[in-house]
């Protein structure tokens, strides 16, 4: 792995940029110097084979693949066992390109079968006894490029026009999962963002990955900065603040749980198994309902089962849902903060009596909040802020002093 160093920044466009730090200077003296060595490939010397290449098709089998190049059915069973704990020849998959290597001018059977496993790896198989197999990588750049824009219609679609990668606005999405709803991006935000991409072959491969990010939405300045406090990579704002906020444990306080999430339950007032997917949280009538987190209401309304319910949207990943409310306090498309009133106790719709049946959305699905595995949210710790602050520093240097300089 090569890490360009941050050299020159460009920046071009009327309403966007996308620059490439340029590894101009990496050929050094010590270049010169290098002993000539004939050109390697798949960690074999490469200019002295004869190679076929190709893709597997659909159907495939290795016998379909070896058998022309000279290589017996029982070779290919003996290097099937022998690979198996290292790579099984099972995994190999149509449409994905192949190389087969003779030495010298084709003789048979053929010395290499190369099989490439995605984007960056590879399988090299050897065709002569002993027979095995080698797992290898080719040699990848890390880049680090820059983004700027103005969202003009959506992140996606501004990436695009501006020559960005497209697969950037996940990343971004998913730094910004507890702080931003990016399809509800407003025309006018702005976005300057640095970020990693992995090059091999001068292609880029995989997903950007964001190293800093300033995030402008609804006149409001989001700062995304990368850290590892010993964690593995997670993303702060410039105070040291986490970017993941924590859900409330229950929506209301001082509650008991009188009913758990249970797909097998028997309903007391039906009088059959239905599943519940939520946890029931009992508490006298009237007891102040809070948000679990901040979001917007989808839903303020009342069914004959749920009864008077309020529903929010956190984020792109999680909804919550309040149901049997005695009284409704925020109206839908309002915005609510972590702890603000939603509602009250009651016992509308189906219930016994008073509760607040509370239900947690994931993607979409229903699932118990109290066996989910949030992600830490833990500030910076104050042995690591020296190092947070300087890691601060160095980044908004090769950010911010185009930083939004859109005209
Ligand atoms: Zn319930």
């Amino acid at each position: 792995m090569h890490y360009w160093l941050p050299l020159i920044i460009f920046c071009f466009g009327i309403v966007g940029c996308r620059d490439s730090f340029d590894g101009s200077a990496s050929s050094g003296p010590g270049n010169a110097m290098a002993p000539r060595v004939p050109p390697e490939r798949f960690g074999v010397i490469w200019d002295w084979m004869a190679v076929d290449s190709g893709t597997v098709q659909s159907g495939h089998s290795l016998s379909h693949i070896l058998g022309p190049a000279g290589v017996s059915a029982g070779a290919i069973a003996t290097l099937a066992i022998e690979a198996q704990s290292i790579y099984d020849v099972r995994n190999i998959r149509a449409r994905q390109p192949y190389w087969i290597a003779f030495d010298g001018d084709t003789v048979q059977p053929a010395r290499y079968f190369i099989y490439e496993r995605n984007a960056t790896q590879y399988a090299r198989f050897d065709l002569r006894p002993p027979y095995g197999v080698t797992l290898g990588s080719y040699a990848s750049d890390t880049l680090i490029e820059r983004a700027q824009g103005v969202i003009e219609s959506s992140l996606y679609m501004d990436l695009e026009r501006i020559g960005a990668p497209t697969n950037l606005a996940l990343s971004m999405a998913a730094v910004y999962a507890w702080t931003v709803d990016f399809s509800r991006l407003q025309e006018g935000d702005k976005f300057n963002v640095l970020y990693e991409h992995v090059y091999v072959n001068k292609q880029p491969v995989g997903m950007p990955r964001v190293i800093v990010c300033h995030f402008e939405h609804r006149g409001r300045k989001l700062l995304a900065y990368r850290f590892n406090q010993g964690k593995g990579d997670d993303y702060f704002d410039e105070n040291g603040n986490s970017l993941r906020k924590a859900f409330l444990k229950a929506p209301v306080e001082f509650s008991r749980i009188s009913s758990p999430y249970n797909l097998k339950r028997f309903h007391p007032i039906l009088n059959r198994t239905k599943a519940h997917y939520g946890t029931d949280y009992a508490a006298p009538k009237g007891t102040p309902i809070l948000a679990v987190g901040d979001g917007i209401v989808t839903k303020s309304s009342y069914t004959k089962g749920n009864g008077k319910y309020v529903k929010i949207r956190h984020n792109s990943t999680y909804e919550t849902q309040y149901l049997h409310m005695s009284k409704r306090a925020v109206n839908v498309g309002e915005n609510v903060s972590q702890g603000q009133v939603i509602g009250y106790v009651g016992s509308t719709g189906l219930a016994t009596g008073p509760h607040v049946c509370f239900r947690f959305w994931k993607n979409g699905k229903q699932v118990n909040h109290l066996k989910e595995d949030f992600p830490p949210s833990e500030p910076i710790e104050s042995g690591q802020m020296d190092a947070f602050r300087t890691t601060v520093a160095e980044w908004r240097m090769h950010i911010q002093d185009r930083e939004f300089a859109v005209r």
